[in-house]
């Protein structure tokens, strides 16, 4: 059984994971004077990333471009709860979420758990999907980029393969040289962050804050559902 103990690298989701993705998406439904009627933020949320996931599939196909897909999610979702959202009203939601996620913040414990794990001599990355300048825009804001350094961020569109393939983590395995068994992946989404990296040899934390039902058989090394003595729970 691997504990963290043995673990010698340890890599972050973006999305999510660092930072609540749900904090720009409800400025944002607010700003645009979005009426939800009596649906909850947080669940048309939990379909929007639903939708993005679907769509990100149909995506790496070629068969959707990116902009389409960060409208069409928003779109279905909405949809999904009976609310009707025009392509219009949808880009302009799409639109200012960007804008707000130039203004996030990350978890309160994410950086001081990143210096911790450095400070035991752990190496520390991050690994997202997504596209190299967007990712980067956030990871700034974050300040995630003043204490991890650029060789060790990993973006898939820099990378030329993405989450779910699980290839893109036996590439950053061998970008670091270190034993897949030594590294593990912290994530939120189960097909994503906790089904690949475990694929690929790699250990998983699941980070599952929004109280998600596991998708497939895999075994995460450890689930949690904030960062709460984040450190003292670890195996
Ligand atoms: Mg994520």
């Amino acid at each position: 059984m691997h504990s963290l103990r043995e673990t010698e690298a340890v890599f972050f989701d973006l999305d999510d994971t660092l930072y609540d993705q749900l904090t720009p998406f409800q400025l944002a439904l607010e700003h645009c004077r979005i009426d939800l009627a009596n649906t909850k933020v947080e669940d048309v949320f939990k379909k929007v990333r639903y939708f993005s996931d679907v769509l990100w599939k149909v995506h790496i196909r070629g068969e959707i471009s990116l902009d389409l897909l960060r409208i069409e999610r928003i779109r279905c979702a909405f949809n999904d709860f009976g609310l009707s959202l025009s392509n219009q009203r949808a880009s302009e939601v799409q639109e200012r979420y960007e804008f707000e996620q130039q203004q996030i913040n990350p978890f309160p414990e994410v950086l001081t758990i990143i210096k911790d794990l450095q400070s035991r001599k752990l190496i520390v990355g991050v690994l997202t999907n997504g596209p190299v300048q967007h990712q980067m825009n956030k990871i700034k804001s974050l300040q995630i980029d003043q204490i991890i350094p650029p060789e060790r961020i990993f973006i898939s569109d820099g990378i030329g393969i993405a989450k779910p393939d699980k290839r893109v983590f036996e590439y950053v395995q061998r970008q670091i040289n270190i034993e897949s068994n030594k590294c593990c992946y912290i994530g939120d989404t189960w097909e994503n962050d906790v089904v690949p990296p475990i694929e690929a040899g790699w250990t998983s934390i699941w980070f599952n804050h929004r109280k998600r039902k596991p998708q497939s058989n895999h075994i995460p090394l450890e689930t949690i559902m904030s960062y709460d003595n984040f450190m003292l729970k670890l195996p």
